[in-house]
C-alpha cells in the first residue's frame, strides 16, 4: 500500500490548510486499497454485497425465440397481400408457455400462441389476439396487414443475455434487478467480497449517552447515531464503541482496539485546529495520519490516514464534531473511500441542475454543501422543479439534514447564486 507521505509528496500544489475537496478525495483514493477476502453466498444474501467475480452468462436468455403476446404466430410472408387483409387458417395445437416447440404451420396457416411460448418453426411474427377477427369456430382468423410488421411481438433467443456475454462486472454492488438476473442465469450462489468491519466512536468530554443525565453544558451524542445509519446503508459490519472521554489512556486503548478489530475507524470530534484535547495527539502517535483543513463548508477539519496496532492496521477518518459536518464529510469523503475499500466500483452520484428559488451567498475558494429541498414550484404536480435551502445552515443544525432531500452543491470556484440561477443538486434518495 502506498504511504500517505509518498502520495502527498507527489502533489505539486498540496496545501493541508486549504485543501480543495477534489484534492482530498484524490489522496484518499490513492491510499485506500480493497480488502481481499472473498466468500460464496446464496444469491438472496448477495443483495448490497460487492460482487467479487465477473458473471458470464452460461446460457442464452431467453433460450428460444418466443412470443411476447397472446395471439397467433405466422410467417411474415403472409403480410404481402394486395387486399390489405390477411386471412389465415388456424392449424395445430395451441402453443403454451413451458410447452415444446409446437408444430410448424403450413402456407396460409397460423398457430394460436400464448405469451412466453416457443415460436413454432417457420414463424417469425405474432399478431396479438385483440387485432384479430376470428371465425365463430375459431378455425380462421382475419386481420389488417398493417396491424403488425414482420418480426413484431417475437422475443429473440439470447436478446436479454447471450451465452458467454458479460452479465455483471466484478465490483458491482448487487441490486434487486441483479438478483433476478443471476436467477435467470441459474446461479444459486455467487462470490462476494467479505463485508468491511468499521469501528466508530465519539470523542468529547461534553458528550453524554442516551439515558445519562444531561449535565450543564453537555449534549447528547448524536453523531454515533447518524454514523450508525449511514454505515448501515453501506452494508458494513458495525463496531459501535460509544463515547470515549478525553483522556490519553482511554483514547489510546480505544484507537488500538478499533484498529485491531476493524478495517476502518471513524471518530467524530477533537480534530479542530487549536483543539486542546488529546485525540489528535493519539491519532498521530499510532500511525501515518494527516490533519487537514478542507476548503469546504461545512466540515473543514478532518484527519485521514492509517493507524497500526498489534500487527493490524486500519484506515482512519477523524471527522469533525459538528453533527452536520459529520454527515457532509461522511458522504463526500468516507463513502467513496469505504466503497473502494470494500472493492466496489461505484460511479459518482449524478448532479442535477435545477433553478434556485432564492439567492444564496457563496464565496469562491471552497465547496459548499447546502442542505436543500427540491420541490415543484407550485407545491403540487404541475410546477417546475426548483430548490431552496432549509432555513439555518449552521453546521450544528442537524434539523437542516433531516428536513432536506438534497445537497445544493456549490462548486469550489463558484460565486453567489441569484434567484432563478441554475445550481447543482445531489439527491439524497434513490428508487432502489
Ligand atoms: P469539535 O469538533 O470537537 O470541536 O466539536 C464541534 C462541536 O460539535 C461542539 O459543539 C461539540 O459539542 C459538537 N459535538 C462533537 N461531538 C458530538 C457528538 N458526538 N454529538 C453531538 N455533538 C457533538
Ligand atoms: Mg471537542
Amino acid at each position: 500500500m502506498p504511504s500517505l507521505q509518498s502520495v502527498i509528496s507527489c502533489l505539486s500544489d498540496y496545501d493541508p490548510t486549504a485543501l480543495p475537496v477534489a484534492h482530498a478525495n484524490r489522496i484518499i483514493g490513492e491510499v485506500v486499497e480493497p480488502v481481499r477476502g472473498v466468500e460464496q453466498v446464496p444469491i438472496r444474501s448477495a443483495l448490497d454485497r460487492v460482487l467479487a467475480e465477473d458473471i458470464i452468462s452460461p446460457i442464452d436468455v431467453p433460450a428460444h425465440d418466443n412470443s411476447a403476446m397472446d395471439g397467433y404466430a405466422f410467417a411474415s410472408s403472409a403480410l404481402q397481400t394486395t387486399a390489405g387483409q390477411v386471412e389465415l387458417e388456424v392449424a395445430g395445437n395451441t402453443a403454451f408457455a413451458g410447452g415444446g416447440a409446437g408444430s410448424q404451420p403450413g402456407a396460409g396457416q397460423a398457430v394460436r400462441i400464448m405469451t412466453g411460448a416457443v415460436m413454432p418453426a417457420g414463424c417469425d411474427t405474432v399478431v396479438p389476439q385483440e387485432f384479430v377477427e376470428a371465425s365463430a369456430d375459431g378455425s380462421r382468423i382475419r386481420f389488417a396487414a398493417d396491424a403488425v410488421r414482420a418480426g413484431d411481438n417475437r422475443r429473440l433467443r439470447g436478446e436479454d443475455l447471450a451465452r458467454n456475454q458479460a452479465a455483471l462486472p466484478a465490483g458491482r454492488i448487487i441490486q434487486p434487478a441483479d438478483l433476478g438476473l443471476l436467477a435467470s442465469l441459474g446461479f444459486a450462489e455467487v462470490r462476494v467480497r467479505r463485508r468491511l468491519r468499521v469501528a466508530f466512536f465519539s470523542t468529547g468530554d461534553e458528550l453524554r449517552s442516551i439515558g445519562e443525565p444531561l449535565d450543564a453544558g453537555c449534549v447528547y451524542d448524536s453523531n454515533r447515531y447518524t454514523l450508525h445509519g449511514m454505515l448501515r446503508r453501506l452494508n458494513v459490519e458495525l463496531i459501535d464503541m460509544g463515547v470515549v472521554r478525553d483522556d490519553p489512556a482511554a483514547l489510546e486503548a480505544a484507537f488500538r482496539s478499533a484498529c485491531e478489530n476493524a478495517d476502518a475507524v471513524i471518530t467524530s470530534g477533537g480534530v479542530s485546529v487549536g483543539e486542546a484535547d488529546y485525540t489528535k495527539q493519539i491519532m498521530a502517535s499510532l500511525g501515518d495520519v494527516t490533519f487537514w483543513k478542507i476548503a469546504m463548508r461545512p466540515g473543514r477539519p478532518m484527519a485521514f490516514g492509517r493507524i497500526a496496532s498489534g500487527g493490524r492496521d486500519a484506515l482512519l477518518f477523524g471527522l469533525p464534531g459538528n453533527p452536520v459536518a459529520v454527515m457532509v464529510t461522511f458522504y463526500h469523503f468516507v463513502r467513496a473511500a469505504l466503497h473502494r475499500q470494500m472493492g466496489a466500483s461505484v460511479p459518482p452520484l449524478p448532479l442535477m441542475r435545477v433553478r434556485s428559488a432564492q439567492s444564496i451567498r457563496k464565496k469562491p475558494g471552497r465547496t459548499e454543501y447546502q442542505r436543500g429541498i427540491l420541490a415543484r414550484s407550485d407545491g403540487g404536480n404541475g410546477g417546475e422543479w426548483e430548490v431552496r435551502v432549509t432555513g439555518q445552515q449552521g453546521s450544528g443544525v442537524l434539523r437542516s439534514m433531516s428536513e432536506a432531500n438534497c445537497f445544493i452543491v456549490l462548486a469550489h470556484e463558484q460565486d453567489s447564486v441569484r434567484a432563478g440561477d441554475l445550481v447543482d443538486v445531489m439527491l439524497f434518495d434513490g428508487l432502489v
